[in-house]
């Protein structure tokens, strides 16, 4: 039985080289109950949600990193984001009436993949942006890595309908201190990938992460940490969507109010339907001419 809902880092002792493993199990059911996404789609917002926690954990930092894929194809947004704690979040949409298929290249058209961190006292660190290329988001994900200023990394990614799972190897900057040879590392660093590419779907997706590691890597002296949860998490609440009707204005949420009776905001993400009545709408612009300015 494979790790649920939890990511798993490991260390090779001798070089310096790291990896992460990643599972969602239950995480993932949440993430798309509410939507009825095709497959293909379902699929690959699952590598890039994966993908998402993968890159996180490889950085330091409190706040929230997204993961984004735009295109003029079938598919117009794939979004993952993943807090620091691994509370994870995404949603995928398509033109209404397509059938997509082929790749991520057929189904996402020209576009970009963009990786942005948001801290959590409200800086952006902007990290980087490539075209969207190949077949598999991995593909496109290493492309980041060579042109961006990060350390040589790789991916695998896997998701269906059952869960969503993904392997990272990380080569770290090399110990100055210890007489290790360059290029035994050099040498080390191609062969992990080398072997990191027969692992397969059903493998990642359905063995204990020891027993990957294990079928991998029995080589080499490794270090599996312990695992830290990964969960499925909303960052939606009704202060931000009073924020968000606040900058659409009195006269336009009045009107939608005036039209129906009652102002309902339903989340993207999650569903959850935030539902303003008259005096809430009312309350929602007395607040905001009291408080002298936009809650944005
Ligand atoms: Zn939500």
């Amino acid at each position: 039985m494979h790790d649920r809902d939890c990511l798993h880092r490991f260390m090779f002792e001798h070089f310096p080289i790291r990896g992460h493993l990643v599972h969602l199990d239950s995480a993932w059911h949440a993430l798309i109950e509410h939507h009825d996404y095709p497959a293909l789609i379902r699929d690959i917002l699952g590598e890039t949600v994966a993908a998402s926690l993968l890159l996180a954990g490889t950085i330091k930092f409190d706040g929230v990193l997204s993961l984004q894929l735009q295109g003029d194809g079938p598919v117009q947004l794939m979004l993952a984001q993943c807090t620091s704690g691994l509370g994870v979040r995404g949603l995928a949409r398509h033109r209404a009436g397509s059938s997509p298929a082929g790749g991520i290249g057929d189904l996402m058209g020209a576009g970009n993949l963009t990786v942005t961190l948001e801290t959590d006292d409200g800086t952006q660190r902007y990290q980087g942006i490539v075209p969207i290329t190949g077949r598999r988001l991995a593909e496109s994900l290493q492309i980041y890595f060579e042109n961006s200023e990060q350390l040589p990394t790789r991916l695998w990614l896997h998701a269906d309908a059952r869960g969503a799972s993904g392997m990272l190897l990380q080569r770290l900057p090399g110990p100055a201190s210890e007489a290790a040879d360059p290029a035994a590392i050099d040498d080390a660093w191609r062969r992990v990938q080398l072997i990191g590419e027969t692992l397969t779907a059903p493998e990642l997706s359905t063995l204990a992460d020891a027993e990957i590691l294990h079928r991998l890597f029995n080589e080499d002296d490794l270090r599996l940490f312990e695992p830290s949860p990964v969960y499925f998490r909303c960052r939606c609440s009704r202060e931000r969507v009073s924020g968000m009707l606040q900058g659409l204005g009195a006269a336009e949420t009045r009107s939608v109010l005036a039209e129906r009776g009652e102002v309902e905001v339903r989340c993207d993400f999650c569903n959850r339907a935030y539902v303003f009545d008259a005096v809430d709408v009312e309350q929602l612009f007395k607040a905001a001419v009291a408080g002298g300015s936009s809650v944005h």
